[in-house]
């Protein structure tokens, strides 16, 4: 009998037996650099000649691995793999299926630092946010697992005289599963072990900034026993790849994490019925932010001060739930602003490979000029508190000050779009009422956080904060599975909860055979 999920718990890198494990893994990842990986299609190793380079965003001459690239044929050999596995697949038991999970579970913990230092070299995470990545992937194994299981037990019906009533899960066929890079392990674990230990089968495609960590993962399901077929691992340009699965008429459903215009896009090429398609695609679609922490007059500044720093800058900003907005009571703004500025300055940039280091680089050069591109705008909407600087490096890294610009407008770009970066903006509210007002005056609802010391004004957020993950008193990451279901309302996508009881639902349809003795 299974035990009851629980969290994994982070490695403690205050500990010198566990700092020097970590040198140890990285040193270990380093020797296993800029290897080739082919596409894998059936359980097959697929060549290609174009490829994807995979590099280190601190070091980017530091190539990480070369990927072959898929094009629209090995897309519709991956396809026809996935149908055919799909055939033996959906009908192993659950429990076989969700074995596997745990297995893949088993041998992650195993390889923990491993992963967690191919995560440092190819994204650029700190250490402790790269262990927290890769222990959210072994949570969506052992939680998944454990979910399949209890789906697939009989669900209580209401009684019938005379009839037996059987209500049961079965997997819908065929999903593609396109992940973000920015957590490159577990995002791209859940939404695939979700959708396969359900009983469907998957073509996966990950982000061209992070596809090395993702063939570790298929790599590991095979080692666990998964069929070959089950999962296809198809590395290629979203833009190209992308549309064509999408659009595939075979595609059953698909499962996104990533930006909103994407999320978009995908979400309308799915809807458009192709020739020979004989069913609704579901779109699982999770997508951007723009997340705020209100601050009440009468709060602890010191508290909330600390919450809003490890929101905004962890992992330079580039989480879908950072803090990108402060929205402070009057009474509170000039000293809140202070003591966050104070924290800010006081942040370690440097190269994720170095323990001291709380903010590495941001991903890509086309993440930097982007964001450097939003500081600027910032400099004219607002005031430059600290940062709004590249930082040089002799590696020439895509390293960022962290930064915060004040008395910005409710309405301007820095406070409404999406920067996805190391970015905060400083907003001045006159009451509770409206420093609620504008948290609720973007087109996302992901997360949010409001710190207050009155009762009435945490029922007040409670009720009009209109967010899928709502922190009160706390910092507005850091969700964790089965604990914090996430997901988030308008444009910041389906509200799937990954994580959650009623996620892996989504990837199943339900079917009732009722018979009359
Ligand atoms: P992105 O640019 O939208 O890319 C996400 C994925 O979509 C990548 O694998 C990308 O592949 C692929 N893609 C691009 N164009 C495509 C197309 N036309 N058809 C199909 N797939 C396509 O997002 P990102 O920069 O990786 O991630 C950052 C975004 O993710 C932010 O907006 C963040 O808020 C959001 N996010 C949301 C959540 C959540 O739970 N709501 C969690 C994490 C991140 P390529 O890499 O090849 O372009």
């Amino acid at each position: 009998m299974l035990s009851e999920f629980r969290n994994e718990s982070f490695t403690d890198f205050s500990c010198p037996v566990n700092q020097e494990a970590m040198v140890s893994a990285i040193a270990y990842v380093k020797t296993q650099l800029g290897k080739e990986y082919p596409l894998v299609i059936g359980g097959e190793a697929v060549e290609s000649s174009a490829a994807i380079i995979s590099t280190n965003p601190g070091a980017p001459q530091e190539v990480v691995g070369r990927f072959a690239k898929s094009t629209s044929q090995s897309a519709e050999a991956a396809m026809q793999a996935a149908l055919s596995a799909f055939q033996s697949w959906s009908k192993v038991p659950a429990v076989q299926r969700a074995r596997c999970l745990l297995k893949a579970a088993a041998i992650m913990r195993r390889r923990r630092l491993e992963l967690a230092a191919w995560i440092i070299c190819e994204i650029g995470k700190n250490w402790v946010e790269a262990d927290a990545d890769v222990a959210e992937a072994i949570d969506f194994c052992e939680f998944y697992a454990r979910e399949m299981i209890r789906i697939s037990q009989p669900q209580p019906l209401v009684p019938s005289d005379g009839e037996e009533n059987d209500l049961t899960y079965l997997p819908l066929g065929v999903g593609i599963v396109i992940p973000p890079w920015n957590f490159p392990l577990a995002i791209l674990v859940g939404m695939t072990t979700a959708s396969i230990v359900c009983g469907n089968t998957v073509v996966l495609k990950p982000s061209s900034e992070t596809p090395v960590i993702g063939y570790q993962f298929v790599k590991i399901m095979e080692e666990a026993g998964l069929p070959p077929g089950v999962i296809n691992y198809l590395p290629g340009s979203g833009s190209e790849v992308g549309d064509f699965l999408v659009q595939h008429p075979k595609t059953r459903f698909v499962a996104f994490t990533g930006s909103k215009e994407v999320g978009l896009r995908i979400n309308e090429l799915a809807a458009k019925t192709q020739s020979g398609q004989i069913w609704i695609k579901r779109v699982v679609s999770e997508m951007g932010g723009k997340d705020s922490i209100i601050i009440d007059s009468g709060v602890d500044a010191d508290l909330a001060a600390d919450g809003i720093v490890a929101s905004a800058f962890g992992f330079q900003g580039q989480k879908c739930s950072a803090c990108s907005r402060v929205i402070v009571h009057k009474d509170l703004y000039d000293q809140v602003l202070a003591k966050v500025v104070a924290g800010t300055k006081k942040i370690v940039v440097g190269p994720a490979e170095d323990k001291r280091t709380f903010m590495g680089p941001v991903a890509s050069q086309s993440a930097y000029n982007s964001i450097l591109k939003y500081i600027e705008i910032g400099k004219k909407e607002g005031r430059l508190m600290c940062g709004g600087e590249a930082i040089s490096t002799a590696q020439g890294g895509f390293f960022i000050q962290p930064t915060v610009i004040a008395d910005a407008s409710p309405t301007s770009r820095i406070a409404q779009e999406e920067i996805f970066g190391p970015v905060l903006t400083f907003i001045k509210a006159n009451s509770w009422q409206q420093a609620l007002e504008i948290g609720n005056n973007t087109e996302f609802g992901l997360t949010g956080a409001a710190y207050s010391t009155d009762r009435r004004h945490l029922e007040q957020a409670r009720a009009e904060f209109h967010v899928g993950n709502l922190y009160l008193n706390r910092k507005c990451t850091g969700a964790l599975v089965g604990i914090h279901p996430f997901g988030g309302f308008n444009m910041s996508g389906t509200d799937s909860k990954g994580g959650g009881r009623d996620y892996l639902l989504l990837f199943t349809q339900a079917k009732v055979v009722c018979e009359r003795f």
